[in-house]
């Protein structure tokens, strides 16, 4: 049993072990729909074309950097599955240990964290990390 809760808002953190079998594009929905950072904002379909229409997007922020991350309504982007405790290290699919980060961030986080055991950086940045999710934390919001 869980007993983390957001500190702003008390909405506690339920653990949901996130399938292997769920596809990627579903994995990174579940991660929008618990982070309160991500808002809905509906932009052009092709900025590059004459197309008409705006679509659905997801915006919200990098976990480590806090960059802007956009993610299409069939949960399609660029941004990367981060585990915030390195599957290597034992870390989880649970949805508490995952985040989005840009690639740039979650590579140089990969090369960083490529021991099996966490040295004292690493510890710090997966202690920074976890904070920051569950500051973010939200009940899962419909999509
Ligand atoms: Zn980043």
């Amino acid at each position: 049993m869980n007993h983390k809760k957001n500190p702003q808002n008390g909405v506690a953190v339920s653990m949901v072990d996130i399938p292997k079998t769920l596809s990627r594009a579903a994995q990174v929905l579940k991660i929008v729909a618990t982070d309160n950072t991500f808002k809905p904002v509906k932009l052009p379909i092709d900025p590059f074309a004459n197309r008409d229409g705006m679509a659905k997007t997801w915006v919200g922020n990098c976990i480590h950097c806090c960059t802007k991350l956009v993610v299409w309504e069939d949960g399609s982007t660029a941004a990367t599955i981060e585990h915030i405790v390195p599957t290597a290290a034992g870390g989880s699919e649970d949805l508490f240990n995952l985040a989005l980060a840009c690639a740039r961030c979650n590579n140089e986080k990969g090369i960083r964290h490529d021991a099996r055991k966490l040295d004292q950086r690493a510890q710090e940045v997966v202690e920074k990390l976890k904070t920051r999710r569950l500051q973010r934390w939200r009940a899962p919001c419909a999509l």
